[in-house]
């Protein structure tokens, strides 16, 4: 057994830190938490002296792209460098994510199950994956590969990133099937456009009729797989919140419709908001789309103040692969930014983000019987939430109770009791 002493605890249930914790790990799950006072620690038990430092569950990024590195055409169709290297440099923001203290990351969309199987088998280092293959959409939707010229994407099928275009109910569950065929864990759609400008394609137009939507929740709960969809505002949202999806990705316009967040806190939808994909693409050298996610930018923040205030439980994604990699914790600085309480902040990349992924029974929190994801972190996040940013005060990183980053310079107490 091991055991992290001396730390301040922040569990990750939104409970106030505890001082001078003692977290016993055994094997690969957490059996006991306490205090260096309060906690008995059995012979032979490995001291792991982190005093001075503080303990916080594995973070989730409940929304990445780990296997996209631009947003330019030509890497999008795998035109720019030889599938080898994007492979490898896929490998290497999966390590990357890792090291900054991300344990756990659901991809929404691009990444195969190869990637999750060579983790598995310890071929490469990288958080655990939830993986929703490919995004399902109609013709026209998001994710039908068209050129701005109107040319249909034309590299070979990968046949582990299955097509996700589908037309009709029937279609619609086909698609489905395959994508957990595929190795999906959960079906990611799309019911509005988003940032391309494409025609038909805006934040408020709407992807899949009614009969779709339904067809596609009713059939990936009926494969025991949650939905995330990605819906901007507009009809579209509306869709996705009544056809049942179970959380709403982006989300920027729900503040113009209050039911609608009502019916999330109701049916316990969880949202997504992503504010770090859209500092980007109010930078972008893309008039157009500048231009969307300027407009939208105090609608999304209203969206979330509105949310959480109406008991919406908000999960930390940054949407992150087209514009880069490795700062996920950046969005715990936008929610806190936008409204909630660094503590909140944490939650949303803790505990509501494990409940999100249904993964709830083995992460998310500092309590007995859950996987040991563990990071300890220079510095005090609720004072700070930026400091989980600086990948050097990510002193230790834990996965499943083995120890996969150390940046002590020194190494301090570390002995087994007799
Ligand atoms: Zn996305």
């Amino acid at each position: 057994m091991q055991c992290l002493l001396g730390a301040t605890l922040i569990d990750g249930t939104g409970t106030p830190p505890l001082r001078d914790a003692a977290v016993l790990v055994d094997g690969e799950r957490i059996v006991a938490v306490g205090t260096r006072q309060t906690l008995q620690l059995p012979s032979q038990t490995t001291v792991i002296d982190v005093s001075g430092y503080t303990l916080l569950p594995g973070l989730i990024d409940g929304h990445d792209h780990l296997a996209a590195h631009s947003y330019a055409l030509a890497h999008r169709w795998g035109l720019d460098e030889p599938y080898s290297t994007r492979s490898l440099r896929t490998a290497a923001a999966l390590r990357q994510t890792l090291e900054t203290g991300y344990t756990t990351v659901r991809d929404a969309a691009g990444l195969d199950v190869g990637f999750k199987l060579a983790i598995e088998e310890g071929l490469i280092m990288g958080p655990r994956v939830q993986l929703s293959v490919n995004i399902i959409s109609p013709t026209g939707g998001i994710g039908d590969r068209v050129s701005p010229s109107g040319h249909e994407c034309c590299v070979v099928l990968d046949p582990t990133l299955p097509v996700g275009v589908a037309n009709g109910v029937h279609e619609v569950r086909m698609v489905v099937r395959s994508m957990v065929r595929a190795g999906a864990e959960v079906i990611k759609c799309a019911t509005t456009g988003g940032a391309s400008g494409r025609p038909g394609h805006g934040p408020k137009d709407v992807a899949f009729s009614r009969d779709e939507m339904r067809a596609l929740v009713d059939e990936a709960h009926a494969l025991g797989r949650r939905v995330m969809c990605h819906a901007l505002g507009g009809p579209g949202l509306r869709l996705a919140i009544e056809a049942g999806v179970d959380s709403i990705e982006h989300g920027c316009y729900l503040d113009e419709e209050p039911e609608l967040i009502a019916m999330m806190a109701a049916h316990g939808t969880f949202f997504v908001p992503t504010f770090t994909v859209y500092t980007f693409h109010r930078e972008r050298p893309v008039p157009h789309i500048q231009a969307r996610a300027r407009a939208l930018q105090p609608h999304h923040v209203a969206s979330l103040q509105q949310a959480v205030a109406a008991g919406v439980k908000i999960v930390a994604g940054t949407d992150a692969g087209g514009h880069q990699h490795g700062i996920n914790a950046w969005e715990l600085e936008h929610l806190v930014a936008a409204g909630l309480s660094p503590m909140q902040a944490l939650q949303s990349a803790t505990c509501w983000a494990a409940e999100c992924l249904g993964w709830s029974d083995d992460l998310g929190t500092v309590t007995p019987g859950k996987l040991a994801d563990l990071v300890v972190l220079d510095g005090d996040p609720l004072q700070d939430v930026t400091l989980l940013q600086d990948a050097q005060r990510i002193k230790l990183v834990f996965k499943g109770g083995m120890l996969c980053v150390d940046r002590r310079t020194a190494k301090r107490e570390e002995h087994a009791l007799v």
